[in-house]
């Protein structure tokens, strides 16, 4: 394969100079390099009138036909994304949602079953002192605080809620514990009321990757993400975006050689690229 034509790594200084400026077409997800010149430009030609240019000149990286297009890009990978937190009620999904902070969905999954068969109640939970559930969420980290806040969620629910969690953003605000990516999840996945876009580490780090925002406070990225993304994709945005982050555009080594959004990317931090990096890009 001819000098010129071949993706190229990026330098380990993290500069990806001298990359091939031809968009790339879509490929689907699970493939690790494109396997030869003839399909990466029949994808190319595929997505040739639909890409968003690489040149800087007139660049907007929240152009309406840019995030359009990101959009219709992840409903193709991840048409029916939906929470991971297993839950059977608004209580356990809130529950759940406290319990993943700096943890894992798969971790939290694995305490959740035996925590809800022991304490199957919001009452049952509002009887306990957090020490005394301390050990059952030890697992999933910072338990003293998570015990806290559940018990504490618990308690205010009962006392100020007749046991039944809010479906209003301003009172799932005063429950102890709960800030708004918490409030957003239970809202947005069990209520199915759109309020706010959840902020989670995934979507933080990968809303910042694809210059949807340049914040770093999860609330002004909450923001920023309700201007561009319409109302109705708030929900389905970030359950896609989460599974992207867990599937390829993970924190430390993202695929972007398996991305379908590679060519609309101009990440700092990108692992292989067929764009020039955007001069301002940084993840
Ligand atoms: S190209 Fe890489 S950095 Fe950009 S969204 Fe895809 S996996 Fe993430």
């Amino acid at each position: 394969m001819s000098r010129g034509v071949t993706p190229r790594q990026p330098a380990r200084t993290g500069r990806q100079d001298k990359v091939r400026a031809t968009p790339r077409g879509l490929r689907p997800a699970g493939r690790s390099k494109p396997t030869s010149l003839a399909t990466r430009q029949n994808s190319s030609r595929a997505v040739a009138n639909k890409s968003v240019p690489a040149t800087r000149k007139g660049y907007n990286p929240i152009a309406p036909e840019r995030v359009a297009e990101i959009l219709k890009r992840l409903n193709e990978l991840y048409p029916e994304a939906t929470c991971a937190l297993t839950h059977a009620s608004a209580w356990e999904l809130l529950v759940a949602t406290i319990l993943s902070a700096q943890s894992t969905d798969v971790n939290v999954n694995r305490v959740t079953p035996e925590l809800f068969r022991k304490y199957p109640t919001v009452e049952a939970f509002a009887a306990l002192t957090p020490e005394q559930l301390e050990p059952d969420v030890r697992s999933t980290g910072f338990f003293r605080n998570k015990s806290k806040s559940v018990v504490g969620a618990a308690k205010t629910i009962v006392s100020d809620f007749g046991g039944q969690v809010p479906d209003d953003i301003e009172k799932l605000l005063t429950l102890p514990g709960v800030a708004r990516k918490t409030a957003n999840v239970v809202l947005g996945s069990w209520f199915k009321k759109a309020e706010g876009v959840v902020v989670d580490t995934h979507v933080h780090r990968i809303s910042r990757r694809l210059e949807l925002t340049k914040q770093n406070d999860p609330q002004k990225i909450e923001q920023d993400l309700m201007k561009i993304i319409p109302r109705e994709r708030w929900i389905l945005f970030s359950h896609q975006i989460i599974w992207h982050g867990r599937k390829l555009c993970i924190a430390r080594k993202p695929r972007c050689a398996e991305c379908a959004l590679e060519n609309l990317c101009h990440a700092g931090d990108k692992t292989w690229s067929t764009v020039d990096m955007h001069k301002n890009a940084k993840a």
